[in-house]
């Protein structure tokens, strides 16, 4: 899971952590991923990982920080790149989208935060301009505040697996 601060990646993994979820963690469990929580669907046990240090834009981070980004978004099944859909595309977007540009691993855009938009034609046009920039295997329109459960997110995750 990547995406800048406050897009709603804590809100998401908490609202994930329903029945399915056997485990929640705050450790890291190396020294370069923390695992989140770990869904245990009818077919699948999907584990998301949050990479500390990927989030930030490039000229606050070392060399050794960038790769250790890159490999992780290579080594995973799917990378689901969070977005608040009531703000516009900023430095900490462009930073991440310039590393998945780098490695080939799916990613999902998971679209935040639908609750605040009043006007639905909104959520078109965000959608529409994340599709221009890059070649998403879905994109998924959540509120991690509101919703329980996320059927379609994780059909889309469990595609990957
Ligand atoms: P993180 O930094 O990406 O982990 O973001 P957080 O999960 O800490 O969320 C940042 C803020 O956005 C918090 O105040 C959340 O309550 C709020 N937030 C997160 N998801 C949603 C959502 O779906 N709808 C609304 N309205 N607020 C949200
Ligand atoms: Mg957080």
């Amino acid at each position: 899971m990547v995406g800048r601060p406050n897009v709603g990646k804590s809100t998401l993994t908490n609202s994930l952590i329903g029945e399915k979820i056997a485990i929640m963690s705050d450790r890291p469990q190396t020294t370069r991923n923390k695992i989140m929580c770990i869904m245990n669907t009818d077919n699948a046990q999907i584990m998301f990982l949050d990479t500390p240090g990927i989030h930030k834009p490039q000229h606050k981070l070392g060399e050794y920080m960038v790769r250790t980004a890159e490999s992780t978004l290579q080594e995973v099944d799917v990378v689901l790149f969070v977005v608040d859909a009531t703000e516009k595309r900023g430095a900490g977007e462009d930073y991440i989208l310039n590393l998945l540009q780098k490695v080939k691993t799916p990613v999902i855009l998971v679209v935040n935060k639908i609750d605040k938009l009043a006007d639905k034609q909104k959520l078109f046009q965000i959608m529409e301009g994340y599709n221009k920039l890059y070649k998403f295997a879905a994109i998924v329109p959540v509120s991690a505040l509101n919703d329980s459960e996320f059927p379609g997110l994780v059909q889309e995750i469990t595609k990957h697996l």
